[in-house]
């Protein structure tokens, strides 16, 4: 494994840690687009799947350490970890590329409760109990989002959220619950999008004139940089392409880096418009090696 890329955004660096690739079924990633159209890019295996990242952007200056979604994390079972095709992650292998541990990181993000984006917020430890992966950071999610992923009697709401007791019991006390777009440190907000899940929020980082986004959900690969690109979990795709085509118009007119959560090839890009079209300007890739259980 490569040490972690980074770019620089004003006083910033934003170095890209992964969690590893993970398969996952084509169709639930493009929603109502033809598997004609997104095969050509994305081509599937036998089980339909499609390949795909984790991406979590650590946000540094100072002692501040930010991470950004935390991937699947080692909770899944064996039968779960070959479902997804997800090996042991290596979240905690980059950080250790960077010179830091895990009690380093001051404060997670987390865009939404899904188990792709919070379960390694804990990790299994020898004696099969969960335990915070980040011991001394403060967990910023949106109130609303807790609140639907442990309570919603919601037959679909609960299937998303199966996991929500084993990934947030064991940091109950590092939990900061926040209500609407929040200012982690100074330059660094949780924006609410909405959209993938009703409380869905991004990270945005502004310095010095220069600025990045991590769209999360609202844009997990390059592929849905196109407005009805949507994933199927969606709850609201019209609210999602809204917030993309904010987001990405910012992004080609100021310049700013873009990140994708899920692109097997690209951790982050400058994002243009080429003939009307939008493309990857300058990309920083996802580098081999990641596979597999
Ligand atoms: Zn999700």
């Amino acid at each position: 494994m490569e040490p972690p890329r980074k770019i620089q955004v004003g006083e910033f660096t934003v170095a890209f840690l992964t969690d590893g690739i993970w398969r996952n079924d084509g169709g639930c990633m493009f929603g109502v687009v033809p598997r004609e159209l997104w095969q050509r890019e994305h081509p599937a295996d036998g089980q339909n799947r499609i390949r795909l990242n984790l991406t979590c952007p650590l946000i540094m200056r100072g002692g501040n350490a930010i991470v950004v979604d935390t991937g699947i994390g080692n909770r899944l079972s064996a039968v779960e970890r070959k479902i997804f095709d997800h090996g042991e992650g290596w979240l905690i292998d980059g950080l250790r590329m960077l010179g830091m541990e895990p009690g380093d990181v001051t404060h997670v993000l987390l865009s939404h409760l899904h188990f792709d984006h919070c379960g390694g917020i804990v990790r299994r430890n020898a004696a099969g109990g969960l335990e915070p992966a980040f011991p001394r950071a403060r967990i910023f999610v949106q109130r609303g989002e807790i609140e639907v992923a442990r309570t919603s009697s919601n037959e679909r709401l609960r299937a998303a959220y199966r996991h929500i007791k084993e990934c947030l019991e064991p940091v109950t006390g590092l939990i900061e619950a926040i209500d609407a777009d929040t200012a982690l440190v100074p330059g660094v907000t949780a924006a609410v999008t909405g959209g993938h899940t009703e409380h869905h929020q991004v990270a945005l980082v502004s310095s010095g004139g220069e600025s990045f986004v991590h769209l999360a959900d609202i844009v997990p690969t390059r592929s849905h940089m196109r407005g009805p690109w949507n994933q199927a979990y969606d709850l609201d795709a019209i609210r999602t392409m809204e917030q993309k085509a904010h987001y990405l118009r910012l992004a080609v007119g100021n310049r700013w880096w873009v990140s994708f959560a899920h692109d097997e090839r690209v951790y982050a890009a400058r994002v243009v418009e080429d003939r009307g079209k939008l493309a990857l300007g300058g990309s920083i890739p996802v580098p081999e090696g990641l596979d597999g259980v």
